[in-house]
């Protein structure tokens, strides 16, 4: 029998990759829904092709010019708005498998419903873990939900767990592709624009995770992801920097070994890793022709040129409510950089802006997270105004 997914976030780039792998395995995979922000008119163009049950889109006049694209076509889709409707679509009794690819926090409340409702996950949205990794897993063991990971190192470390187990693990290194900006000097840093950061050298993303990895502040987010996700202790988990993206993690075990899995660096192999499992399905992307690559190089971070990336390591070590608040700050002072109203170097300054001030507290509640999510973003727009 097909299974029934929805994709939340389906206009982004895990949403068009996730999408294309289901077109190589139309058999296994039926899409119920579709899930977007603003992007009405790619989200018709993927109701044509897709044909789904239900279509989402949070505004209303959006949804109202897709309900006239859509009648236009005769198609016969429900196309909803409003976050609780949302809320309640993702909990739907006839779905299968959930990809939460919505990006930043934005995404926390439906991946939290996914999980309530014990739904086969599919997690590309790491800020969900950052902001809350042990309210989230605990809800997950709870409710039977299984979580599998999109992002390409932890896919891999998943792989290499499925295979080798976490018997005698001493430790992860998660790989790094050093961004952008890997081989400038220090001194070049102040003067990168949005543009520049945004050019990716190995992967093709959306805005925020492109400027994330070229402060490497995504690395600081995927070791905390990587943390609460497969229950290790801060100490257990390191990063390199590996940039052509060819290693995708490695697992460490007490007897000197090191396990890694290696491929193209194409979203669609984890996103059909996720959707086969436990089986493999067709990914549409070749096997790696090592002879044909460049030589694989691995590089310590550099302190100086990446400090967000150790912020966020002291940040892991504190856990509690530091991550969500050092999420909430990363995620203003990004949107500011790309407005163009902040520098790069600045986007540092006021995540460690927040994180001087904010006040440790036990998140015992989703509403807690919101509540430390909403003071922290308050702080970083106070502290923004110093730089602007
Ligand atoms: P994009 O910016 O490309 O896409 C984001 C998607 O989320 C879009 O479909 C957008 O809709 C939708 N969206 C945003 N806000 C809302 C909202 N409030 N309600 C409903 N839909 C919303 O992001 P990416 O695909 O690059 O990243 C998605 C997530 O996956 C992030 O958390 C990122 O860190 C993670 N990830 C991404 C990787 C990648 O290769 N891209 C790799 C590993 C992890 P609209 O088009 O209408 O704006």
């Amino acid at each position: 029998m097909k299974q029934n997914i929805i994709i939340l976030g389906s206009t982004g780039s895990i949403g068009i990759n996730t999408l294309e792998v289901i077109s190589y395995n139309k058999e296994k995979f039926n899409i119920f829904a579709l899930v977007a922000n603003t992007s009405f008119k790619k989200l018709y163009e993927q109701c044509k092709k897709f044909k789904p049950k239900f279509a989402y889109i949070d505004k209303e006049d959006d949804a109202k010019k897709l309900i006239d694209l859509i009648n236009s076509e005769n198609l016969s889709i429900e196309v909803i708005f409003g976050r609780e409707k949302l809320n309640e679509l993702v909990s739907h009794d006839e779905i299968d498998i959930v990809v939460c690819a919505i990006s930043g926090s934005a995404g926390l409340e439906s991946s939290i419903n996914a999980v309530n409702s014990g739904k086969k996950i599919l997690l590309a949205n790491k800020e969900s873990l950052v902001m809350c990794g042990n309210l989230f897993m605990d809800l997950a063991k709870k409710n039977n939900a299984e979580i599998l990971p999109l992002d390409s190192e932890h896919n891999a470390l998943h792989q290499c767990f499925a295979a080798n187990g976490d018997k005698a693990l001493e430790k992860i290194i998660l790989t790094a592709s050093g961004g952008p900006f890997l081989n400038n000097q220090v001194q070049d840093f102040k003067d990168f624009t949005p543009e520049q950061a945004l050019k990716h050298p190995t992967w093709s993303m959306g805005k925020k995770i492109s400027i994330d990895s070229a402060t490497m502040m995504n690395k600081g987010l995927e070791i905390i992801e990587a943390m609460y996700l497969f229950d290790l202790k801060i100490s257990q988990v390191d990063a390199l920097i590996h940039p052509q993206s060819l290693i995708h993690s490695l697992v460490c075990y007490s007897d000197g070994s090191v396990i890694t899995q290696v491929s193209k660096n194409d979203m669609k192999i984890p996103i059909s890793y996720c959707l086969g499992w436990p089986n493999r399905i067709k990914s549409g992307i070749d096997i790696i022709n090592l002879t044909k690559q460049e030589p694989l190089t691995f590089f310590e971070i550099s302190k100086e040129k990446f400090p967000c990336f150790f912020l966020a390591k002291e940040v892991a070590k504190e856990s509690g409510s530091y991550p969500t608040a050092m999420n909430a700050a990363n995620e203003v002072a990004v949107k500011y950089f790309l407005d163009k109203i902040i520098k790069f170097n600045d986007i540092y300054k006021i995540i460690s802006g927040v994180m001087d001030i904010h006040k440790k507290t036990t998140l015992i509640s989703i509403e807690d997270v919101f509540e430390v999510d909403k003071e922290s973003r308050n702080l970083a727009e106070t502290i923004v105004k110093k730089y602007k």
